[in-house]
């Protein structure tokens, strides 16, 4: 009897498709080439990758509902946000790094597990071009094929170089475990191979300058990390040298750490400057040749040069291939990252939904959906509501959209708060006409307010375990549809669209601070809020293994030190 189920006919008579047609169950049904399993009905459900969306997505599944199979070329999920603590030592590689097959045994999934990389998604006939990435072969590199009914796409992405000469060949990144070891062993070596006999302290210098290009969160961390391995262990272990190391941050635009609070990037910058960090900001790389990188300093308008010994390259995201020729094939070539609708279904193909770095959620205008429900609440279309329409349409409207709430708590849109409650206090009376007018003003006000997801481990393992959610109950859905829930261009789905839950954002800067960044505009800095990021560092981790392989490694970085040995 609400106003929701009338919708509900009133679109479906008006052509949009209803639930029972879904275009995912029919295509399914519909598409050439599939093979069902013989000994089961189950349809097969690929998942690409192996990271945050990707094992958030396993652990959720109901695999005993479909033939689960994963394709993924590292056999281990890695804990992303302690990779910087590998680069100094003061975590092992192998501490933050869980294999998937002990994941699934210990949570008794039945998957099928292929160590290979994706090389190309025939979406159209469903099929997936997959190669074997060990050095262990039989007949060469094992090339083969993989048929699916559901694709999940969790791939991730790539360091992003903006094509600049020189970063490919000449600069670290920092992405992968690897990544990690391969910067740890190159700092060792730097000071190793400055401690020679025959060296200038010139050519010292130029050995032991280390410099991040990129100020966000991963730079920022990684470069209060290699103050702290120089100045805790390394002055200690090479005293001589001590006086001729630099470390420099080289950041585009005006601020390091741009996407946090301006009170944590002053709190940050000013604690780089006393410390005798170089901030170069407003710099822009423009080339990096064998030992030297150069760069436009935007405030004084020259190119400058600086030497070094290592440099990080963090910057960004770019696209892996298999994700680009995908996008070229459907459409989405001009983009970076796939386009997605608020169910995480991939624009312009059937059955795949791609979730976490890889791909990015275009959210619906609130005010799309409030025209729309209007404009069919508005049975005489005298462009007027009643008051019970008004008001069913707005509860309506609110379980739809529950920012609406969150935005009304927010201290700072007190203008919304107001805007919305005196267009409800102006519908309580007994008038039968309604103006809509302030009600639109402030969502609109919301729409505007809307951003992107960023790119982190969070929106991933949220939408992993979102998407899960929706396939366990897909088969009981489509026997029997619990009935519209969202209203969208497309038509009604099943289910209510993803919605990221933010639970705020750390930084550590070194010198054992942090910064972080909580929900509700709370910011905490300092020595405190470092030992907050250890608690929940060590309670996130994937297992009680690798929980109490990392609370070892910093009990034992704190008892001797790191380790300086180069491998
Ligand atoms: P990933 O976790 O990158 O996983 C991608 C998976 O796809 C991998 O298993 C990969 O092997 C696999 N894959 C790649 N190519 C193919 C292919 N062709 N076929 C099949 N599989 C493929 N986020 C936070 O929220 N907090 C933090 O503190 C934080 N710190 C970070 C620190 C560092 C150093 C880095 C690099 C990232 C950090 N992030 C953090 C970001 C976070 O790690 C990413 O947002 C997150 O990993 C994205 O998850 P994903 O599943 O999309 O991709």
């Amino acid at each position: 009897g609400s106003l929701g189920s009338s919708l509900y006919v009133m679109l479906a008579d008006s052509g949009v498709e209803s639930t029972s047609k879904d275009p995912e169950v029919a295509s399914s049904r519909l598409v050439p080439g599939q093979e069902q399993s013989s000994s089961s009905k189950r349809k097969k459900l690929v998942l690409l990758g192996t990271g945050w969306g990707g094992m958030s997505f396993l652990k959720d599944i109901n695999t005993s509902l479909y033939d689960v199979q994963v394709i993924s070329p590292r056999n281990y999920f890695v804990f992303t946000p302690l990779i910087p603590n590998v680069t100094n030592g003061t975590v092992e590689a192998r501490s933050i790094a869980e294999p998937i097959r002990r994941m699934c045994r210990n949570r008794k999934k039945d998957v099928k597990l292929y160590e290979a990389e994706c090389l190309d998604i025939d979406h159209n006939n469903k099929r997936l071009l997959c190669r074997d990435v060990s050095e262990v072969t039989v007949k060469g590199k094992e090339e083969f094929i993989v048929d699916y009914d559901y694709l999940v796409v969790a791939v991730g992405a790539l360091s992003n170089t903006f094509g600049i000469p020189g970063v490919e060949k000449y600069c670290h990144f920092l992405k992968e475990l690897e990544d990690a070891s391969r910067i740890r062993d190159t700092i060792v070596d730097c000071f190793e191979t400055a401690s020679l006999p025959n060296l200038t302290d010139d050519e010292r210098k130029k050995v032991l300058s280390f410099i991040i290009v990129g100020g966000g969160p991963t730079g920022i961390e990684f470069a209060g990390e290699l103050h702290d391995l120089v100045h805790q262990d390394m002055a200690k272990l090479y005293p001589f040298l001590k006086d001729l190391v630099s470390v420099t941050v080289i950041e585009a635009v005006d601020h390091i750490l741009n996407t946090f609070d301006a009170r944590i990037q002053n709190y940050a910058e000013r604690k780089f400057r006393q410390e005798g960090l170089n901030l170069k900001t407003n710099c822009q790389v423009k080339k990096v040749n064998e030992g030297e990188i150069v760069y436009l300093d935007h405030k004084s308008n020259r190119e400058e040069i600086m030497p070094f010994g290592l440099v990080v390259w963090s910057t960004g995201l770019g696209t892996r291939p298999v994700v680009r020729d995908l996008m070229e094939q459907i459409g989405q070539g001009d983009r970076k990252v796939l386009a997605t609708d608020e169910w995480l279904r991939v624009k312009g193909c059937n059955s795949m939904y791609a979730l976490g770095d890889c791909a990015t959620v275009e959210q619906r205008k609130i005010m799309e959906d409030i025209n729309k429900l209007f404009e069919l609440a508005d049975k005489d279309k005298s462009g007027t509501l009643t008051v019970e329409e008004f008001k069913e349409m707005m509860e309506w409207a609110r379980k739809r959209y529950p920012q609406i709430e969150t935005f009304m708590k927010k201290k700072q849109l007190k203008d919304v708060r107001l805007l919305i409650k005196s267009a409800e206090a102006s519908h309580t009376t007994d008038k039968t006409e309604v103006d809509l007018e302030a009600f639109k003003e402030a969502v609109a006000e919301i729409d505007s307010q809307m951003t992107r997801f960023p790119a982190t481990a969070q929106v991933a393992t949220q939408q992993g375990a979102y998407l899960a959610r929706c396939f366990n109950r897909l088969p009981l859905e489509s026997e029997g549809p619990e009935g519209p829930l969202r209203v969208t261009d497309e038509g009604y789905h099943r289910f209510q669209p993803f919605r990221y839950k933010h639970l705020g954002m750390f930084v550590p800067l070194g010198g054992e601070e942090a910064a972080a960044e909580l929900p509700g505009d709370w910011i905490s800095i300092g020595r405190s809020t470092q030992w907050m990021w250890y608690s929940v560092y060590a309670s996130k981790q994937v297992s009680w293994r690798t929980r109490a392989l990392v609370l070892y490694d910093w009990i034992k970085r704190l008892f001797f030190g790191r380790d300086s040995s180069r491998l």
